[in-house]
């Protein structure tokens, strides 16, 4: 059952793009299950540099069929805007590329939401991107979202639009003090953008399913991570969507007995954008060293991200709700000059000590971490090809986190480029899953 499925087992940011990218240039499908432009990957191809937000990154491997899946929401501006940087680039998207006709479409009308639901007083800041991904969920559940099948449909979408806004303009006006929609002017905006999107829809499901009978290679690449799950995560903090690998069947069609491979990616340590409980997070002057060393900085925000040990109690309940088969440790390079090193194996809750996830992120605030220290390799790993040339003493803190979170550590990622990559597990060279 060649599909593979490739998750983030942290908050997002663990390095999956690298491993992706590694992975994709095998597969002959590569798609995308949830999210939408809230995500993005950055690859180094042929020393070019690609930021994708809704295209698979299978589009930079010649020969690659790419899926965006019912589960994804589709920012029409975005993924335009995305097909014609690539085309400008060489890259080819027309019959390389398809799009579900399930998928919703995230509409102006989810962006201002997002702006206004962000920015008004008394709100809970969640971190949101602002680029109306929630909000293109909450219609999708509410039953008045747009599906890209829809924009056949002309006077299917006015009504819909119609239903959508009797409500949000209500909010529009009087909660968030900003101008009312109306659908004519958004079916314009929308209906401009029909000709161009159009093209790309086809049966996905259909194409998928008869990829896998026909032994096709297929690669799910998650968005997000573990713990920003809708389900899963550290809610409120979090996605609006199932990034985790159950929504890689229920956002492509391809039902969860046809997933052969479910691989966790997971940096050597923890890093957390944004607001939210962190219980491995490190003290003021520790954090900034490794933030340094690690370059963790937001791609396009350049936000500083906090950092952490690695913590094995949330690392073992993402093993545990994606079900993983195999780790892809990523970043081990970043503590080659550690002497020491810890790991955070429960939480002190008050007087008591535990060892599962928390659900509620008032108790994840209160956690204080249990820690075991570990010895540092203080060597470089950059140059290591396989595992057995890895240091001794990283080796053991590789089976360390195998035996914790009783998942093999599958492939270690020792340096940004494509070549810094141990595959542990011969299974992700042979996709016989
Ligand atoms: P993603 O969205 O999950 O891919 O994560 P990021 O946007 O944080 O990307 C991770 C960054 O780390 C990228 O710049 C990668 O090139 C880089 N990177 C990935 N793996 C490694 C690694 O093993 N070592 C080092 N030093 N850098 C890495």
């Amino acid at each position: 059952m060649p599909v593979l499925t490739v998750v983030g087992a942290q908050w997002g940011d663990e390095g999956k793009g690298k491993i992706v990218d590694l992975l994709a240039e095998q597969a002959q499908y590569v798609v995308r299950y949830q999210g939408g432009a809230n995500a993005g990957h950055e690859v180094v191809v042929g020393g070019e540099n690609y930021v994708l937000h809704l295209v698979p990154s299978g589009i930079l491997h010649a020969g690659t069929l790419n899926i965006v899946g019912n589960g994804v929401v589709l920012d029409p501006d975005s993924f335009l805007g995305e097909i014609a940087g690539l085309n400008k680039r060489g890259i080819k998207t027309k019959g390389r590329l398809f799009i579900s006709p399930r998928a919703h479409l995230t509409l102006p009308l989810h962006k201002a939401l997002d702006a206004a639901r962000e920015g008004a007083d008394g709100q809970t800041k969640i971190g949101s991107t602002k680029r109306g991904i929630s909000p293109t969920y909450m219609d999708k559940a509410g039953r008045v979202g747009l599906r890209l099948a829809d924009l056949k449909d002309p006077r299917y979408c006015m009504e819909q639009l119609k239903t959508s806004l009797q409500e949000k303009n209500v909010l529009f006006r009087h909660l968030y003090k900003s101008k009312p929609l109306t659908a004519g002017v958004l079916w314009k905006a929308i209906s401009a953008d029909a000709k161009a999107l159009l093209p790309y829809m086809a049966d996905t499901e259909g194409m998928l399913n008869a990829a896998y009978k026909a032994g096709k290679r297929v690669l799910m690449e998650g968005a997000q991570g573990t713990l920003l799950d809708i389900d899963f995560g550290t809610y409120p903090y979090v996605t609006a969507s199932n990034s985790t690998a159950g929504g890689s069947a229920t956002g492509t069609g391809l039902g969860p007995t046809r997933i052969g491979y479910v691989l966790g990616v997971c940096k050597a340590y923890t890093t957390r954008v944004g607001e939210g409980p962190f219980p491995s997070e490190l003290d003021p002057k520790r954090d900034k060293v490794l933030r340094e060393l690690g370059g963790e900085y937001g791609r396009t925000t350049g936000r500083a991200r906090r950092t952490g040990w690695l913590d094995l109690v949330a690392l073992r309940y993402a093993a545990q709700v994606n079900g993983l088969d195999g780790l892809a440790i990523t970043k081990l390079d970043i503590l080659d000059t550690f002497k020491e090193l810890e790991v955070v194996v429960a939480y002190k809750i008050g007087s008591k000590v535990v060892t599962g996830f928390p659900a509620t992120t008032a108790e994840l605030a209160k956690a204080k971490p249990v820690t075991v220290k570990l010895k540092g390799w203080n060597a470089p790993t950059t140059g290591a090809k396989t595992f057995a040339q890895l240091p001794k003493v990283a080796r053991a803190y590789l089976n360390y986190i195998e035996k914790f979170t009783d998942v093999k550590v599958a492939l270690v990622s020792v340096g940004a480029e494509r070549n810094k990559t141990i595959v542990v597990d011969s299974k992700l060279k042979s996709w016989k899953f």
